[in-house]
């Protein structure tokens, strides 16, 4: 709907205005006032449709201001789709506009070129290397490694496969949690799945949440060539984020190709629980874990029982839920760079209800929520490890009868080690 006024229009009208996205709305919670919730964003596009309001700094800093997070639309008793309302307008703005400088360059000159992604990633990993830290913020710039996953994954040639999939990465995999991505090779190779690692771009969601339909519908388009030609089954990945962005191509590009892309989508844990159902594990591992729900698989996606079914099919392995599972962690991309000291207050009522739950490791299913968690918890000198559910399932996979503990995980995970004191 993002180049439709009259879809715009429609949700709009839908908003009766009752106010009750007040009661879920982390930004308003924060912030506390009226601007900063649903209700306002509503309006607020509404007048610029009516041209009594313009496309001001004001207007898109509340606008920018928005989380995406959808705990307003699953609340809202109409339904009003505020976060395709949000991208509407930054869309227009950028439309009207154009993109900032600094936005713009790593959009269109970084972000759609896996070489000079590659890069960048070389450069920020230098970067880190030397210790310097001109901003406290920069504790959120990626870990970044310096060669991407699909250059070290170690994939077997299966003799009878009863699936073939391709395994969509996302950035984050590709630069940051290489662990993970061997990981769910290991966990769909236990499960006679054949992989293969077509070549593959962003998903696009940072150019969506920027406004910038061009470069989301280039790598759309990029992704759609070259993994359709693999002639898999289904496509999977490990991130909520990338998961949500590539179900949701077929909507904003409705052509049969990208359709077709769009239904083969899979998230790994829903993959692994309705696709083939896992197989036995043999291994036990006594832990208590915390599970955070990522806002683009619960509400994006629908996917929140699936990973507690593969947590609770761990031997030994319980389940501590914490208050709020489902409330946004406050990452959002790349909210808590330009958003930071509002994202930190957001991500500090996270930590305490992780806090409150005594548990030994937090577990996610979003790269991104996972190292915004990371960060709050080691700000708050909380040393446990955040892992993704595929983490914690590949390991039960080992050595029959194998009994696991949390610091041989964390070795082998390149996790961040439990002390003493936790
Ligand atoms: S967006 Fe929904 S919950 Fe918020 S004021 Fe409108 S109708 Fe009510
Ligand atoms: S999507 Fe999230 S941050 Fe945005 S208005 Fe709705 S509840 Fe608030």
């Amino acid at each position: 709907m993002n180049d439709d006024v009259g879809a715009a229009k429609y949700q709009i009208n839908r908003c009766s205005k009752c106010g009750s996205c007040r009661e879920v709305c982390p930004v308003f919670s924060e912030m506390g006032g009226e601007p900063w919730v649903a209700r306002a964003r509503v309006q607020l596009a509404n007048a610029a449709i009516e041209g009594q309001l313009g496309f001001s700094r004001r207007f898109k800093e509340i606008m920018e201001s928005c989380l995406l997070c959808k705990a307003c639309v699953t609340h809202c008793p109409n339904g009003v789709r505020v976060d395709k309302l949000v991208l509407w307008a930054r869309q227009e703005a950028v439309r009207k506009q154009g993109l900032p400088f600094i936005k713009k360059s790593i959009l269109r000159n970084v972000l759609r070129y896996n070489h000079r992604l590659e890069l960048f990633a070389r450069v920020l990993a230098a970067y880190r290397a030397t210790g310097l830290r001109l901003s406290k913020r920069e504790g959120l710039l990626l870990p970044a490694r310096t060669a991407p996953f699909g250059r070290l994954a170690h994939i077997k040639k299966l003799e009878k496969p009863s699936l073939l999939v391709a395994y969509f990465t996302g950035c984050m995999t590709r630069y940051v949690y290489h662990q993970t991505g061997q990981a769910v090779l290991d966990v769909l190779e236990k499960n006679n799945v054949q992989v293969v690692l077509p070549g593959q771009y962003c998903c696009g969601m940072p150019a969506l949440a920027a406004g910038d339909s061009q470069t989301v519908r280039e790598l759309a388009r990029r992704n759609v060539e070259s993994i359709m030609k693999a002639g898999v089954d289904y496509i999977i990945t490990d991130c909520a984020t990338c998961g949500e962005m590539l179900k949701n191509y077929g909507e904003m590009f409705p052509e049969d190709t990208v359709r077709d892309f769009s239904n083969r989508v899979q998230d790994i844990s829903f993959f692994l629980v309705h696709t083939i159902g896992t197989l036995p594990k043999t291994g036990e591992l006594p832990l208590v874990v915390t599970y955070h729900d990522p806002c683009h698989l619960k509400r994006g996606q629908g996917i929140w029982s699936e990973p507690r079914k593969i947590l609770a099919g761990i031997p030994g392995l319980s389940l501590k839920e914490m208050a709020e599972s489902d409330r946004c962690c406050g990452s959002a991309g790349s909210f808590g760079l330009t958003h930071y000291d509002l994202s930190m207050k957001i991500l500090r009522r996270k930590i305490e209800n992780i806090r409150a739950t005594g548990a030994q490791a937090v577990v996610t299913g979003c790269p991104s929520c996972r190292l915004q968690i990371e960060y709050g918890l080691k700000e708050e000198g909380i040393f446990i490890p955040v892992m993704h559910t595929v983490d914690l399932l590949s390991q039960v996979y080992g050595p029959a009868n194998a009994s696991l503990s949390l610091p041989s995980v964390c070795q082998r995970q390149e996790l961040v080690a439990p002390t003493a004191n936790n």
